[in-house]
């Protein structure tokens, strides 16, 4: 079996390992474009604490779950430093009522799930322990599985243990050719082609007469540094809104981050978008007033219309995968689902039901 997978973000870099580790041969095209959304991406692995629904959670849920697995199996392919970490979370509010209705919500899906761990209300005294940069007046409800990783290291340890495996990797501009793909002028044929090219997606099938519903939408995301403090074990801090703080080993914390829908491909930190990430970012975390701003990512998540992944063939075309539609939750979503789009390439039942993530549901209503 020889599959071609247009995209190393973390959707293709996980469905390339994924493939490898089924003994296929398999080729990764990547163009390196600016705003590559596994890039950016915050890092937060914890589906318990996040509105979705029903449909969404059940996904994410067996993602986060598959986590600690494929960092095992990373680390046997010789890749140690994968990332990722359980530090634990805290939905942030000075509301008692925004905090009960949290932990009611948070409890009866972390009941369900072991990884989920432990739910517990915090005072705002005992949050700030956890995160001292924390404003004195927030109250928590802390989870202690909640997850972080680094996309960029992800990324790169599943990219290595692919090529450990024999995967090839090309850097150029991969085009659809009739049952294979270009690149550089030349045809690569394949069985199979597995289009994980995130935001990107929709214009590689556009010239086959393919729609496929998954449009950029901009992310401004801002580091900063604390000297000498820190930050390693530090928990993510989810307020009840859809801006966040995490922290990495390193004295860095990381606030983001905005939801540009529409935003097209404009790979630009505007002053409107910084200005929203450090308002919010400072409200939540006035303890970061001095840190130095060390820089803001952009990055352009994938996002489907109805807000769910697109997993799984195209009509028509059973030759053609799609591995996209992650929105800003693939850090958590995709290593789990390159493992199912895997399964898909060699005809066999993946572990989860695809059916919701089906890429023509969208047109087919
Ligand atoms: C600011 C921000 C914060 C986020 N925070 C979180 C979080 O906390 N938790 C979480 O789970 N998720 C988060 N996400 C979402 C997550 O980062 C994305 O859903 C995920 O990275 C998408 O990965 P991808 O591989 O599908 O796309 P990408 O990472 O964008 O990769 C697509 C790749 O395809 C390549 N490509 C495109 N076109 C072509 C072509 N024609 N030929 C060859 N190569 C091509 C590009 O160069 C790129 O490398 C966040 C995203 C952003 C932007």
């Amino acid at each position: 079996m020889r599959v071609i997978v247009i995209g190393s973000g973390i959707a293709g870099a996980s469905t390339a390992y994924h493939l490898a580790l089924r003994g296929a041969e398999v080729v990764v095209v990547d163009i390196e474009r600016p705003g590559v959304a596994t890039a950016a991406g915050a890092g937060i692995v914890s589906p318990w604490t996040t509105r979705r629904t029903d449909a969404e959670f059940r996904l994410a849920e067996l993602a986060a779950a598959y986590y600690p697995e494929l960092v095992a199996q990373l680390a046997e392919d010789g890749q140690t430093e994968s990332s990722y970490e359980v530090v634990g979370g805290m939905v942030v509010s000075a509301d008692e009522r925004e905090l009960a209705e949290a932990e009611q919500r948070i409890g009866a899906r972390a009941a369900a799930s072991p990884l989920a761990g432990e739910v517990r209300r915090l005072d705002p005294a005992q949050a700030r322990e956890l995160f001292p940069a924390l404003a004195p007046e927030l109250g928590a409800v802390h989870l202690s599985g909640s997850a972080r990783v680094d996309g960029r290291q992800v990324r790169e340890a599943l990219l290595q243990a692919a090529k450990r495996r024999g995967v090839e990797i090309r850097v150029g501009q991969a085009e659809l050719a009739g049952s294979g793909v270009r690149v550089d002028g030349e045809t690569l044929g394949a069985d199979r082609i597995v289009v994980a090219a995130g935001a990107w997606s929709a214009e590689l099938l556009a010239p086959l007469g393919l729609t496929l519903d998954v449009a950029p939408q901009r992310g401004q995301i801002s580091h900063f540094g604390l000297p000498g403090v820190d930050t390693a074990s530090w928990p993510v801090v989810l307020p009840v809104s859809s801006h966040y703080l995490l922290a990495f080993p390193g004295s860095r914390v990381v606030a983001g981050a905005t939801r540009e829908t529409g935003s097209g491909f404009d790979h630009r930190v505007t002053a409107a978008g910084q200005f929203e990430v450090l308002e919010q970012a400072l409200a939540v975390a006035p303890g970061l007033a001095d840190a130095t701003l060390l820089e803001t990512r952009i990055g352009f998540r994938p996002a489907s219309r109805d807000g769910a992944p697109l997993l799984g063939a195209v009509d028509g075309h059973p030759e053609l995968l799609i591995a996209t539609g992650f929105g800003p939750a693939g850090l958590t979503l995709a290593p789990y689902s390159g493992s199912l789009v895997a399964a898909l390439a060699f005809d066999e039942d993946p572990t989860a039901d695809l059916w919701p993530y089906r890429p023509g549901r969208v047109s087919a209503r």
